[in-house]
């Protein structure tokens, strides 16, 4: 049984103190079809789980999800996927979908999974679970968004508050739990056919499956969010052609999101039927605030590449990375052959051929895509054994990243700065960077290294605090802001306005420590 590593290593943990859940699991077989979803609340009916309950639930899912060693923040994927995610959600925004407060208060928030399975999943409080396996299997910018605006659209419509009204009296932490298995449960078969039982987890298996109606208003309201957002309504269609296709050849488990998202014929033909409009850009809704097509979707040669490093990073058997790297080798090698290639190579530990199969990628790549070309040059040359391999490209990659406009830029720049002896300012950038993004738990830790490596430990001890609180890991970090208050006397005065900052921090999260214990 391989259960969802992602979904349920969590829940197994949160179970063992759980007795209460761990008597309901039963070997009784539930049947996952939509047709069990028949009592949920109607449509519109404006009932619900409020606001700030959704977000505090799901906050507390995400904290687990976080800790999981399938989640994945991969800089460059990230980037890639918030290309498509916020032009999505400012037409969310512009259409009136997402009134202020749920804009404001929920956290718009996409979370990967290394898991190789074809899956996406709203979860409470605005988070977006995505499996790696989806993003490799699109083809276009079109299909992946169309899938994000689907579910953007369960969110944005309240279909999770609506189904999770009748378990609010329930412990936050325990309804998290229950859903973390469903999940896991529908997105894997054997669990599936097995376990999850008992009332209180058949009720919620019910309740956590959207009614056909929520799903048909999913579909038409992300069709408008797609379109809006400067993206081509066909990605809805040839989406569902390719999981038919996977239907046909018996989902073998690899295909979760078919579970939870059957494709009825109504469905396939409500889309259809939309193509003509969205073909014919006068006819296709408002476009108020949205940027033309070319601006919203990024070019297909990019997609083909970020598709090929989601293929590569969800993959860990060897054999499979070494008919990677064969394949990009042949002489008819297309740009994501060299792209996998040589991120497999780097997987591999090959450093040298890595660098070579990007050099050769880079040659021959359209302009779109050299931002993530250098990107890549860039993660191979950081790599174990690529030390002094090309010590004069890896400063012009770290300088030109560092005065690059993106993410991955930052946090790969800061990390040549770490391993470059004349690093340039990059706790700065980073410093910058924190102040609009403060929640980056991945840039807090990449700056307390940076600070470490400046003998500023007070500063990186606070930082490491700082990446612990942006995780909900607040015990973790109410830790880390002790520690720095009880450095020898000399390393604390030499900062008294840091100093004064870890003192009010560690009061607030310590205050956030006992808000969640007591809702627990
Ligand atoms: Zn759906």
């Amino acid at each position: 049984m391989h259960l969802s590593p992602f979904l349920l290593r969590p829940l197994g943990s949160r179970l063992a103190s759980a007795g209460l859940l761990l008597a309901a699991l039963a070997a009784v077989p539930v049947s996952l079809s939509h047709a069990q979803s028949t009592a949920l609340p109607t449509l519109g009916d404006g009932s619900g789980m409020s606001i700030a309950a959704e977000r505090r639930l799901g906050d507390s899912i995400a904290r687990d999800i976080y800790r999981d060693p399938d989640y994945l923040d991969d800089p460059v994927l990230v980037d890639y996927l918030q290309s498509l995610w916020q032009p999505l959600l400012g037409a969310a925004r512009a259409r009136g979908d997402v009134p202020p407060e749920l804009s404001e208060r929920l956290a718009w928030q996409l979370v990967i999974s290394r898991d190789k399975r074809v899956n996406a999943f709203a979860l409470p409080g605005g988070y977006l679970g995505v499996h790696l396996g989806l993003v490799a299997v699109t083809d276009s910018s079109q299909e992946l968004a169309s899938v994000l605006a689907h579910e953007l659209s369960h969110v944005s419509q309240r279909h999770i508050a609506r189904m999770l009204s009748r378990q609010e009296q329930q412990a936050p932490w325990l309804l998290g739990a229950m859903i973390l298995g469903v999940l896991a449960a529908r997105a894997n078969a054997d669990v599936a056919n097995a376990a999850i039982a008992g009332s209180q987890a058949v009720s919620m298996q019910s309740q956590l499956n959207f009614s056909r109606d929520m799903e048909r208003e999913a579909d038409r309201v992300g069709f408008g969010v797609l379109t809006t957002a400067g993206f081509e309504g066909r990605g809805f269609v040839t989406m569902f052609d390719k999981l038919q296709q996977a239907a046909r050849l018996n989902d073998d488990g690899s295909f979760p999101y078919l579970r939870s998202h059957p494709l009825t014929s109504e469905r396939m033909a409500d889309m259809r039927s939309r193509l003509p409009l969205a073909d014919a850009p006068l006819a296709a809704g408002p476009r108020v605030g949205a940027a033309p097509l070319s601006a919203a979707a990024p070019p297909p040669a990019l997609h083909a590449l970020m598709a090929a490093r989601a293929r590569v990073l969800a993959e860990n058997a060897t054999e499979r990375q070494r008919a990677w790297l064969q394949v990009g080798q042949g002489p008819k090698a297309s740009p994501a052959d060299l792209y996998a290639a040589a991120l497999s190579a780097h997987r591999l530990g090959q450093a040298p051929q890595a660098l070579a199969l990007a050099q050769r990628l880079r040659d021959g790549a359209p302009a779109a895509t050299q931002g993530v070309v250098d990107q890549l040059q860039l993660e191979i040359l950081l790599g174990p054994k690529a030390r002094g391999l090309n010590d004069g490209l890896l400063a012009s990659l770290r300088d030109r990243a560092l005065t690059g406009s993106t993410r991955a830029d930052l946090l790969l720049g800061a990390q040549a700065a770490l391993s470059t002896p004349a690093s340039p300012n990059a706790v700065a950038r980073l410093q910058q960077w924190l102040v609009v993004n403060p929640k980056d738990a991945q840039a807090w830790q990449t700056l307390s290294r940076l600070q470490a490596a400046q003998g500023q430990r007070l500063r990186s001890v606070r930082s490491e605090a700082e990446a612990r609180a942006a995780q909900f890991d607040f015990a973790g970090a109410a830790d880390r802001f002790k520690a720095a208050q009880s450095l020898s006397a000399a390393e604390r005065s030499a900062d008294a306005m840091e100093l004064a900052i870890v003192d009010v921090r560690r009061r607030e999260v310590e205050e956030q420590l006992r808000e969640s214990a007591r809702e627990n």
